[in-house]
């Protein structure tokens, strides 16, 4: 396997986790034999610093050609002014549109050694492994018309949550193929009693449910999920959504495993470069430091090597290397523990 990587390592802790991933997807290659050719680029607030913009047309070329991406994460309080004209998210947003990733997948499973870092009660999280899937590039964020104007003497905004049926399908059929490699559940997250693209929604899962019978379907208000995702978060297994619904959900579900830093994610589109990145942010109080988790970029790493690099077993072996090292007790400082970031590397590459 021979695969070009664009790593955009960002601000803040992003060159510190990133570069741990880069660790265990050389281990990877060098085990494996296999060739990762890393590209590194500037996005967010760096590339502001050097180029005025928060991504060039040439970093975004180079992320277009290659096989996945790997990215840090962006912003920080230099680059923090709400006025300013350009902000380090412009290039979040720039990726993902230029990428066409238009689904984006955030796994949460809580490891059994850390059901007390969760402020969930212990017995609410066991078994918890959920997949949710956020529709990311239509919906409420995107609809249009979106504005500000005056009517009838008062000051008016409008955001508009419109969808197309293929827009819903490709992100739902999405959700039914990865279910067959799950537990085959799907819930399919709306707001359906009022709203009519919810009711597109439904009515396009629903016929995508009736084609694939071997999957479960059920139809869930988001107000419910909302509430289910902390009263019974075992009870899901793929939980597909609208943009913002899923904008809202994803992060509620982080907080199940306890700590920011462990929690990876995917955004992937029809067949181009999947993009990885952890949930979390570039942690300005902590940046510098070397103590950030490297966790959740390691684990998207694995989900790059599993969906965009054709390597499930490698992807396997990573992810099992991670749960190993936390089961033996190994913990940055966000877990209650004292290892630096390299450090808990090394211990996850002890046990690849
Ligand atoms: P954050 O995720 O950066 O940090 C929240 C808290 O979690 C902080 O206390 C931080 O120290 C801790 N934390 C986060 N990741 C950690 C890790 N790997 N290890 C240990 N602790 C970790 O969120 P924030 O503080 O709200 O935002 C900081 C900056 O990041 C802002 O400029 C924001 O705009 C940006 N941000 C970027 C992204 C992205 O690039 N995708 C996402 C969210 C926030």
């Amino acid at each position: 396997m021979d695969a070009q990587i664009v790593v955009l390592p960002g601000d803040g802790i992003g060159p510190e986790v990133t570069a741990e991933a880069l660790r265990v997807l050389e281990a990877v290659a060098r085990k494996g034999g296999h060739a990762f050719r890393f590209s590194e680029q500037l996005m967010g607030g760096c590339s502001i610093d050097r180029h005025g913009t928060a991504l060039t047309p040439g970093a975004l070329a180079a992320c277009k050609a290659s096989r996945a991406v790997l990215l840090g994460a962006v912003g920080g309080p230099k680059w923090d002014d709400p006025a300013a004209k350009v902000r380090p998210e412009q290039g979040l947003l720039a990726l993902r549109k230029g990428l066409g990733v238009f689904a984006n997948l955030r796994p949460v499973k809580v490891h059994p050694a850390l059901l007390d870092s969760s402020p969930l009660k212990p017995d609410r999280l066991q078994g918890v492994d959920i997949l949710v899937i956020r529709e990311l590039t239509g919906g409420l964020y995107f609809g249009q018309p979106k504005g500000r104007d005056v009517r009838d003497g008062h000051e008016r905004a409008v955001d508009t949550l419109e969808y197309q049926d293929y827009e819903v399908r490709r992100v739902v059929e999405l959700a039914f193929r990865l279910a067959r490699g799950r537990r085959r559940k799907v819930t399919s997250v709306d707001k359906a009693n009022v709203l009519e693209s919810s009711r597109l929604w439904r009515q396009v899962a629903t016929a995508i449910g009736k084609a694939d019978p071997e999957v479960a379907l059920d139809h869930m208000l988001v107000d419910t999920a909302s509430m289910r995702l902390v009263m019974a978060p075992a009870s899901f297994d793929v939980v597909v959504t609208e943009n913002m619904f899923g904008d809202i959900l994803t992060d509620e579900a982080s907080v199940l495993a306890g700590s920011m830093g462990m929690l990876p994610s995917a955004s992937l589109g029809d067949g181009g470069p999947g993009l990885y990145e952890p949930i979390h942010g570039s942690a300005p109080d902590i940046a510098g430091q070397g103590i950030a988790n490297p966790v959740g970029t390691i684990l998207s790493a694995a989900m790059m090597l599993r969906h965009s690099l054709g390597l499930p077993a490698e992807a396997d072996a990573v992810e099992a290397a991670v749960h190993r090292a936390i089961a033996d007790g190994c913990r940055t400082r966000d877990l209650g523990g004292a290892l630096q970031t390299s450090r808990m590397t090394d211990e996850i590459l002890r046990r690849l």
